[in-house]
């Protein structure tokens, strides 16, 4: 029997985020893990990120916040 074949995608885990704060316009870029346990978001939650606020590290504002993939 001819074997068949198919494409297998790998998807990309993200290693490191950046964004800007609104508040005090500081520029953040910090490890994808550091930015989870700051933010206290766990990747397997991924799809509700989007109703959580996150915490400016400098002015500690909360910031409404979505996501997009570089
Ligand atoms: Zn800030």
């Amino acid at each position: 029997m001819k074997r068949l074949e198919t494409i297998v995608t790998l998807a990309q885990a993200p290693t490191d985020v950046e964004f800007t704060c609104p508040y005090c316009e500081s520029n953040i870029s910090e490890d994808f893990e550091d930015f989870l346990d700051d933010q206290g978001l766990s990747w397997s939650d991924f799809p509700d990120w989007e109703y959580d606020p996150i915490k400016c590290p400098f002015c500690e504002n909360e910031i409404e916040v979505s996501y997009e993939f570089d």
